[in-house]
């Protein structure tokens, strides 16, 4: 019993204890240490394993002295006379030390009291008033022999029975008090049986306090043991829940809160006793829910099924939104009775965000913010499989930059991500919301546009795109040039699912660039032979690479004064084995595509070089350089070895470089001119005036030679026509920079009388020669004096015949009659047609079977101007005739006939 008493006791007050240091922690108050529940240390050998909750007095002993007096005076009342003085005495002392009861039990109490002091303190408090009052009633019953001793024997057991209560679980108390209250009527008796019976009792009792004290403090460890495991459990809770990476709940059978982490509730505004009893639904907002139907979480709890990280937005009423992933499970007891649901929580909302951003990652293009080609394809998938077919058709434009590479290569990848970006924007800007943009990667961009729009739309957004574009680009305080072409599908016309849209809108956008880049194309199926013809040629340049199938021709450059050979350009021949001679200007730009023109370059510069070695040391040889091999850092080192390898000095090799290599002035190109100076090759700047022209870098770039491209020569015989004062200029503006000057391209009398004037200081072109073979070339050498005579026509301007002869028109299905009334090689005047819009494409049908197209150049009253799209040759009878396929000629009479009716 006495152990049960203990167990009870000591379960009690520590679990208070313990749920107090949670609250507290819970609470926030810190300090609540597994050592607070420890015993205080220094007790002795007995009262150190009890620890200072387990005392040798209960707090109950203040209650002995009332219980001593009252036994007293009902034993007085029972005799009805109060016995001797000396015993009455003896009973009142009992009694008023009995009455200190709690001074002893607040001595033995004080922290770090020891073991002997609070032995003592038992020994004063509670054995020796119970010696004194066994000694008053002994006494008493001495004195009155008369008075029946089951009286005095009834007070004892009385007051033994307090005492056992009072003293409760304090076994070595209760052996004391005992013995105490019983010792002194054992000795009086004189029987020396009751001596020992009580002295072996005693024994006994002393040996079972401390026996059982012994048990005890197993017991109390074990409980300790228990209390410390409960307390860590609540504080890492508690430090779970206040670090806030998730919390607990738990709710009643009806879905009323019965615990909620007070971090939570904190959110929700108020106590965590406010929350309780409110529905745990109430928690969320639960429209926001983005699971359907089972997954609710409405569903599992009415289903009592256990859930996991069911994404809740939570009705914390903030004004950003917070996210919780919840997880329960229901609870039941051990009667299967459920008792409700209990479960955890986390916050979503970081998770959620950092989500969101890698699916914004994922959707977007992190350098310039447009959408990605992921997303891009989406769209495109999205409208071509809209429900009704009205809403599938959309415009697509394929957009690539034009020597975007060229930048990212000279002034690195920084400016590179610059120009992308201002790129992205000029574009977001001309496209507006007439489409979406995005970039598929590297400088390839994409629009694409909702809906139909015409041709003639599509036309002007393309033209708008590429022209601001094209616009100068300030990079790292360098203006920088580069230019877009567009590639452009429509769908349902161009195709109905997305790898058809864009594969045409890919080959619209290759025929772009090969049109000479800076221009936009519509898809057209013939564009797909066009594109295999372009693999193919690519394969077939790759084999004339490596089996020797490139050869290189040479054009004289003349000098305008003394009329002999200076030098020579080098210019590439390629004998397709299937398709015959292919002109450079088809080729070179595959090569530079597919990065084939550094092979290339370095093979033209070697054979340039080698071939060069046999030549008159006065002749010099020009060699053109791709703008990509000129960004490359290694070209020094090939063009000394090439010199080296043939032995030539390096002031007879000239090296022929466009203008677009000064789109990107930057330290690197600077760097590359001085390479090239210090090896000691001549430099040329070739087709001056086609590019993006910049008079500034002619002062900086240590340029030997300017070439004016045939365009000015072009044209510059014709009155008024102001090429002449062009060439004229740049020849004043070389002079003064002492760099000469070659007129390319010079095929008449007339160009080569006009090139003389202007001051060109040399003169390249067909005048003189075509370009030719080595084997030619050596024999034109082969004259001593190097010199070389014209010979070409006067003037370009075919001879123009007049004739009335009646014709036919045909432009869009329709045919009109007309007449011509004179007519060239290039073109004819006709009669008969009213203010027909210029540019507007007719077929010239001279026959049934012989036709050609032309344009209108001019249109006046009923007369108009058109130029053939082919030549057309006379002959000798003066009948025209029009090549058709190899050699198929068809004849017509061009017989003189009347005017015929006009037609309005
Ligand atoms: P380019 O450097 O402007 O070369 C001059 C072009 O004009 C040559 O065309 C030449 O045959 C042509 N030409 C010369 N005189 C006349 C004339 O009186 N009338 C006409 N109508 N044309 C004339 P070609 O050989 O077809 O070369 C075209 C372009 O291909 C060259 O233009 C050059 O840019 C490029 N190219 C040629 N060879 C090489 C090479 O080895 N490397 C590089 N990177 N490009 C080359
Ligand atoms: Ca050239
Ligand atoms: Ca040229």
């Amino acid at each position: 019993m006495a152990r049960n008493l203990v167990r009870q006791d000591m379960n009690t007050p520590p679990k208070q204890s313990a749920v107090a240091a949670a609250m507290a922690a819970a609470n926030g108050r810190k300090g609540h240490t597994v050592e607070a529940a420890t015993p205080s240390k220094g007790h002795g050998s007995i009262s150190a394993v009890s620890g200072a909750d387990f005392f040798l007095i209960a707090n109950d002993w203040a209650m002995i002295a009332p219980a001593m007096a009252v036994i007293y005076l009902l034993g007085v009342w029972a005799e009805g006379a109060f016995p001797a003085a000396n015993a009455t005495i003896l009973a009142c002392v009992a009694t008023v030390l009995a009455s200190f009861a709690r001074l002893f039990i607040k001595f033995e109490r004080v922290p770090g009291r020891s073991s002997v002091a609070r032995h003592w303190a038992m020994i004063m408090g509670v054995g020796l008033p119970m010696i004194l009052y066994g000694a008053s009633i002994t006494i008493w019953h001495l004195q009155s022999p008369q008075t029946p001793f089951v009286l005095f024997i009834s007070m004892l057991v009385t007051i033994g029975l307090v005492t056992s209560i009072t003293l409760k679980d304090r076994l070595l108390a209760v052996v004391m008090a005992q013995t105490s209250i019983w010792s002194s009527l054992a000795i009086a008796s004189g029987e020396l049986v009751a001596i020992v019976t009580l002295g072996l009792g005693s024994v006994f009792g002393l040996f079972a306090a401390v026996r059982q004290t012994k048990l005890d403090h197993i017991a109390q460890q074990h409980q300790q043991q228990l209390e410390r495991a409960l307390l860590r459990a609540d504080e890492i809770l508690a430090d779970y829940e206040q670090t806030g990476q998730g919390w607990f709940w738990e709710t009643d059978r009806r879905g009323g809160l019965t615990y909620i982490s007070s971090t939570i509730s904190k959110l929700l505004g108020g106590s965590a006793e406010d929350q309780l009893g409110r529905p745990f639904t109430d928690l969320f907002v639960m429209e926001a829910t983005e699971q359907e139907g089972e997954r609710t979480l409405l569903f599992h709890l009415n289903a009592r099924s256990s859930f996991h990280d069911l994404a809740m937005r939570a009705a914390t009423g903030e004004a950003e939104e917070r996210w919780w992933s919840i997880s329960g499970r229901p609870v039941y007891d051990s009667y299967s009775n459920f008792l409700g649901f209990r479960g955890s929580g986390s916050d979503l909302t970081e998770k959620r965000r950092s989500e969101q951003q890698v699916s914004r990652l994922a959707q977007y293009d992190s350098l310039t913010g447009l959408a990605n080609r992921f997303q891009m394809s989406q769209t495109l998938e999205k409208i071509l499989n809209a429900p009704h077919l009205e809403h599938r058709s959309c415009t697509v434009f394929m957009l690539d930059l034009d020597r975007f590479k060229q930048v990212n290569d000279t002034m690195g990848h920084p400016a590179g991500d610059a120009l992308l970006k201002q790129v992205a924007e000029r574009l977001q800007l001309t496209v507006g919301n007439m489409g979406r943009v995005g970039r598929l990667g590297g400088d390839e961009f994409q629009v694409i546009l909702v809906g139909r729009n015409t041709q003639q739309i599509l036309a002007d957004l393309a033209v708008r795109v590429i022209e601001n574009l094209s616009q100068p680009y300030s990079i790292d305080g360098s203006r920088v040039t580069i230019g877009a072409s567009i590639g452009i599908a429509l769908s349902p016309n161009d195709g109905v699912t997305s790898e058809a849209i864009i594969r045409n809108a890919d080959l619209a956008l290759y025929a772009a660039k090969d049109r000479g880049r800076g221009v936009h194309h519509f898809y057209d199926p013939d564009l797909h032979s066009d594109a295999e013809e372009r693999r193919q040629l690519e394969q077939d340049l790759r084999d004339a690479i490596s089996n020797g199938g490139l050869e290189l021709y040479y054009q004289p450059v003349v000098c305008t004064t003394s009329e002999t050979i200076t030098g020579f350009e080098a210019l590439l021949r390629w004998n397709h084995p299937v398709n015959g001679p292919m002109s450079p200007a088809k080729f070179i730009p595959i090569a530079e595509d597919t990065g084939l023109i550094a092979p290339i370059g370095e093979w033209a510069l070697r054979t340039a070089c080698r071939d060069l070695a046999n030549w008159p040391e006065s002749v010099r040889v020009a060699v053109n350089v791709s703008p990509l091999q000129f960004a490359n850092p290694a070209l020094p080192a090939i063009v000394t070895n090439a010199l080296a390898a043939a032995q030539v000095s390096p002031n007879r090799l000239e090296l022929e470089i466009t203008e677009s290599v000064f789109l990107n002035d930057d330290a690197q190109t600077e760097a590359m001119f001085v390479a090239l100076k210090r090896v000691g090759v001549r430099l040329a700047l070739d087709d001056f005036g086609t590019g993006y022209s910049s008079l500034g870098y002619l002062k900086k770039a240590p340029f030997d030679k300017i070439k004016i491209d045939q365009s000015f020569v072009r044209g510059a015989t014709v009155p008024g026509n102001r090429n002449g004062a062009i060439i004229q200029s740049i020849v004043s503006l070389a002079e003064a920079l002492h760099m000469e000057t070659t007129a390319e391209g010079v095929e008449t009398m007339d160009e080569l009388d006009l090139i003389r004037t202007l001051g060109c200081s040399h003169i390249q072109g067909y005048i003189y020669s075509k370009p030719l073979n080595r084997e030619q070339t050596e024999l034109l050498l082969s004259k001593p004096d190097l010199s070389i005579t014209a010979n070409g026509p006067r003037s370009a301007r075919s001879p123009r015949r007049t004739m009335f002869r009646k014709i036919m028109l045909e432009h869009e299905g329709n045919l009109y009659d007309a007449t011509i009334r004179n007519i060239s090689e290039l073109g004819a005047m006709l009669e008969g047609l009213w203010d027909v819009p210029e540019n507007i494409i007719f077929s010239v049908i001279f026959a049934d079977d012989c036709k050609v197209n032309a344009t209108v150049r001019w249109s006046n009253d009923d007369k108009l101007g058109v130029a053939f799209h082919k030549r057309i040759e006379f002959d000798a009878s003066g009948r025209i005739e029009i090549a058709r396929g190899p050699k198929a000629a068809l004849a017509v009479a061009a017989v003189p006939v009347e005017p015929l009716r006009r037609v309005g």
